[in-house]
């Protein structure tokens, strides 16, 4: 068993992560750990770009009251005016830190706009490319910092404590048993929706973060809160390729089997509506039987300018957005919920933090507002990393204790385990909801968690990260934001402001 100490422990590599750990080693010695290579993250798949009021005649208090309005009752308002008056700074010294914005030919930054926000507010690069060139951009930072060490293939599995505290963690650093001793520890494990059959989530994305935190008591709420992309394209893969609502914001449309432009009459912004109601009008379309496409014909030669990465991938599956329809399907994409924090990333155990999509700061409340994740992830990584170096260095701690890395026994129960999760989170806690339905899941989750073979680790996250969700879910009477149950289909005065913390 191997053992490491550093002064600040950052787990991932998404923007969360490598924002704090980038802005850290200004201040003391940081060990970046992540489960494949640096890149791999929901961050690198990024397209539509980051939400921030950097145009004429928008402003923070515009995109505030988007933000609020998405968000259902259940923002933070203070963490909400942060993410907005903090993030135009954030965005632009990401331009001088060196991303490659677009820009229009005064050196204004481009403005894409997306669904339910009030103004052109989005800044993208290379068309819809923005998470790539973010990753990029940070990952060469994070090289050129002589302060970080970075260990890739380094899988965290659990927390060590030590009289309340949270003094690092045990990891499987390529294969090898690792503990790592640290005066802080940060959590940048992004998200969860590898939960769910149909996701746009990386394979990386199995809510490791929500689980370590939960098997060590910390407190986390909102898990009920799953934001379903409308429009992945649908094909038989995992992750499913992501068609960005910038796409629709540029004038495609939804068209069902027939032809019919189904969203006209259910909704006044038509499909440009909040994404969980153009999730679910198209789970109810499939449900009737129907394939929904979405037709961005009319856009033709724009298409290739503004998508090219879109269309590189529609191209690649045999399908030219230009002449032909596009497939598409609901995914998860987002789950809104996670550790709760407070406006520093601190979680309610001493010397943990947590950042991204991972933490619950409170800017989402019961729906994410499209872009919004990445600036959270730049505004709060800020914010953690100047707190970090404020915290006294660890005093003594226990001797290494005797484990091993749990070796898989049979990777093909672990494979039907996880296939078996994503098939009942898909039906039962997916889109649409019933207490019934969500019933019967939490008893097939637990019997799944009883029987996964041992050194299932990543799956054990899975199946807890799925068990958060459901539990959540069940103890929510009514519907708001992005969870939505068919016995219960509004919103109830008695839980407006109330949050389920786990
Ligand atoms: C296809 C797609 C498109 C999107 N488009 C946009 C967009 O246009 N705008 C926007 O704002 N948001 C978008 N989002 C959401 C946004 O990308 C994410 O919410 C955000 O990038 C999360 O950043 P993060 O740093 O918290 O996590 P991530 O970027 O997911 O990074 C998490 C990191 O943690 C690592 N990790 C996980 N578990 C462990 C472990 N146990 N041990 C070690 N390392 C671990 C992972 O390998 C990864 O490196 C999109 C998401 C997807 C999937």
């Amino acid at each position: 068993m191997n053992r490491l100490r550093t002064r600040f422990l950052v787990v991932g590599s998404g923007v969360a992560g490598l924002h704090t750990a980038w802005r850290a080693s200004e201040k003391g010695n940081v060990l970046l750990l992540t489960k494949r290579s640096l890149f791999d993250s929901a961050t690198s798949y990024a397209q539509g770009g980051i939400a921030a009021a950097l145009g004429a005649g928008d402003s923070p208090e515009l995109h505030r009251r988007d933000t609020l309005a998405a968000g259902a009752a259940l923002c933070d308002a203070t963490a909400v005016e942060v993410l907005v008056e903090e993030g135009p700074t954030r965005v632009r010294e990401l331009q001088a830190a060196g991303a490659r914005f677009d820009l229009e030919p005064t050196g204004r930054f481009r403005l894409g706009r997306e669904a339910a926000h009030s103004r052109k507010r989005i800044v993208h690069a290379h068309g819809d490319q923005t998470g790539a060139e973010v990753a990029r951009t940070l990952v060469s930072r994070v090289r050129r910092s002589r302060g970080i060490k970075v260990l890739e293939k380094a899988r965290v599995l659990d927390l060590i404590l030590h009289r309340g505290r949270c003094v690092g963690v045990r990891a499987s650093v390529q294969g090898e048993a690792t503990e790592i001793v640290a005066d802080v520890t940060v959590l940048a494990t992004g998200g969860g929706g590898q939960a769910y059959r149909y996701t746009t989530n990386p394979v990386v994305a199995t809510g490791d973060g929500y689980a370590i935190a939960h098997r060590a008591d910390v407190t986390l709420s909102d898990m009920e809160f799953v934001q379903f992309h409308p429009t992945a394209l649908d094909t038989p893969e995992n992750p499913l390729a992501l068609i960005s609502e910038a796409v629709r914001g540029e004038g495609a449309t939804l068209v069902n089997d027939r032809g019919v432009r189904f969203m006209r009459k259910l909704h006044k912004l038509a499909e440009l509506a909040p994404r969980d109601v153009v999730a679910r009008a198209i789970v109810r379309q499939q449900r009737a039987g129907h394939n929904v496409f979405l037709d961005a014909r009319k856009l033709s030669s724009t298409f290739a300018r503004r998508f090219p990465g879109i269309l590189a991938l529609c191209r690649a599956r045999g399908i030219d957005p230009r002449q032909d329809l596009i497939p598409v399907t609901p995914a998860a994409h987002y789950m809104m919920g996670g550790i709760v924090t407070d406006l520093c990333g601190r979680s309610d155990l001493e010397r943990l933090y947590a950042v991204g999509e991972v933490s619950r700061t409170g800017v989402h409340g019961a729906n994410r507002l499209a872009s919004n994740s990445l600036l959270e992830g730049l505004v709060f990584a800020e914010r953690v990393a100047r707190d970090i170096v404020g915290i006294a260095e660890l005093g003594a701690v226990p001797a290494p204790g005797k484990w091993r890395v749990p070796v898989l026994v049979d990777r093909g129960a672990a494979q039907v385990a996880a296939d078996t999760i994503r098939e009942i989170m898909w039906r039962d806690a997916g889109v649409i909801r019933t207490a019934a339905g969500l019933r019967s899941a939490q008893r097939q989750l637990r019997e799944i968690e009883r029987r996964l073979p041992v050194g299932a680790t990543e799956e054990l996250n899975l199946v807890q990260t799925a068990q958060l969700v459901v539990e959540g879910a069940i103890a929510r009477k009514e519907s708001r934001g992005g969870h939505y149950r068919s016995d219960f289909p509004r919103a109830r005065s008695a839980w407006r402001g109330k949050h389920v913390e786990l």
